[in-house]
C-alpha cells in the first residue's frame, strides 16, 4: 500500500545537539525501515505468529489490533529478539538482527553483544513500567546513554532534562518511581528508552494498567511523537488514537497478519470478516 507522506521533522533532529545524538542521522521519510519476513513462532503447539511479512517506512505511525492472544506481543518481541522466532527475518533498513544471512546461503546468529548494540535502534515500552526502583525519574533516563552508550555524564544528564521535558514531567526530575503516578512512571519509561535515540519504537499496551485520565497523558505524549515524525508500531486498545495519528492499522487474528489498513477504512469499511467482529465488540 502507498501511504501518505509523511511528517518530514525527525524526532532526532529536534533533541538538542548531546553527545548521545550525534551518531544517528534522521532516516528519509518514506524509506524502508522495517523489514520483517516469515516471521514464524509456536509455544509448543500454540502458533503465536505464522509467516507474518511487514514492511515499515521511516515516519511511518502503525497500530496493531486484534484480540487477546492473537500474537500481537510476540510479534513485538520477535522484532528485537526477545522472543526468538522459530523461522523469519527482522532488518531495520537492510541490516538483519538476531539471524543473518551468509553469502553461502547459511545463517549466523548474532552473538549477544552484536544484537546488544542492534537492539539500541528500538525503543519499547511494554504494559508494566520497569523503572529502576532505587534510582530517580533523571536517572531512570539516563542511566542508557551512561551505561551503555558511556555517553559524558554531565551529556547524559542534559539529554534526560530534555526528555523529560518532552514528556511533560520536568518538574518530576528528582523522583523516585514510587513517588510517581502510573501514567508520570510510565512517560519516564517512554523518556528512558528515547534516550538511546532508537530508530522505531515498540509500544505494547502501553496504558492498559492506568486509568482513562492517566491514559490521556500517556497518549498525548506518544501522540506527539508520532506527530513529530517517530517511526512506531503501537499495541493499544485506544481508538481514538488509532484514529488521530495512525498511518496504517494492522489487524491479527491467530497469528496472521490478515488486513493491513487506513484508520478511515478500517474502522468504517474493514475488509475480513473476523475485523468485523472484532469492531463489534470493542467499538
Ligand atoms: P496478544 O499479545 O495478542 O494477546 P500474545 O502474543 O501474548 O498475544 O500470545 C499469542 C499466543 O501465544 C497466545 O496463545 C499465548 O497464550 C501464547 N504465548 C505467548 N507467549 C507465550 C509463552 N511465553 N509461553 C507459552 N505460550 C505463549
Ligand atoms: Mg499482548
Amino acid at each position: 500500500m502507498k501511504l501518505s507522506p509523511l511528517n518530514s521533522v525527525s524526532f532526532n533532529q529536534r533533541q538538542p545537539n548531546i553527545d548521545a545524538n550525534i551518531d544517528r542521522p534522521a532516516q528519509e521519510p518514506g524509506s524502508s525501515l522495517l523489514q520483517v519476513h516469515g516471521l514464524t513462532k509456536s509455544f509448543g503447539r500454540v502458533p503465536a505468529l505464522v509467516d507474518v511479512n511487514l514492511n515499515v517506512q521511516a515516519g511511518e505511525k502503525v497500530v496493531l489490533l486484534g484480540a487477546s492472544g492473537s500474537g500481537k506481543s510476540t510479534l513485538l518481541r520477535c522484532l528485537n529478539w526477545l522472543e526468538v522466532p522459530d523461522a523469519g527475518t527482522v532488518a531495520i533498513e537492510g541490516e538483519y538482527l538476531g539471524r543473518v544471512p551468509q553469502s553461502n546461503g547459511q545463517w549466523r546468529t548474532d552473538s549477544p553483544a552484536e544484537l546488544a548494540i542492534k537492539r539500541q535502534q528500538i525503543g519499547m515500552v511494554f504494559q508494566s513500567f520497569n523503572l529502576f526502583a532505587h534510582l530517580r525519574a533523571l536517572d531512570n533516563v539516563a542511566i542508557g546513554p551512561r551505561k551503555v552508550l558511556k555517553r559524558p555524564p554531565a551529556a547524559c544528564r542534559d539529554l534526560a532534562h530534555y526528555l523529560l521535558d518532552r514528556v511533560h514531567l520536568s518538574h518530576h526530575a528528582d523522583k523516585y518511581p514510587w513517588q510517581l503516578s502510573g501514567g508520570e512512571q510510565q512517560r519516564v519509561a517512554i523518556a528512558r528508552a528515547l534516550a538511546m535515540n532508537p530508530k522505531l519504537m515498540l509500544f505494547d499496551e502501553p496504558t492498559s494498567a492506568l486509568d482513562p485520565c492517566l491514559t490521556h497523558d500517556v497518549m498525548q505524549v506518544i501522540q506527539e511523537l508520532a506527530e513529530e515524525g517517530m517511526t512506531m508500531l503501537v499495541v493499544t486498545h485506544e481508538v481514538r488514537f488509532a484514529h488521530q495519528a495512525a498511518d496504517t492499522v494492522l489487524f491479527m487474528e491467530q497469528g496472521q497478519l490478515i488486513e493491513r489498513n487506513t484508520p478511515t477504512n478500517f474502522f468504517h469499511r474493514p475488509q475480513t470478516d473476523a475485523a468485523q467482529r472484532f469492531l463489534s465488540y470493542v467499538l
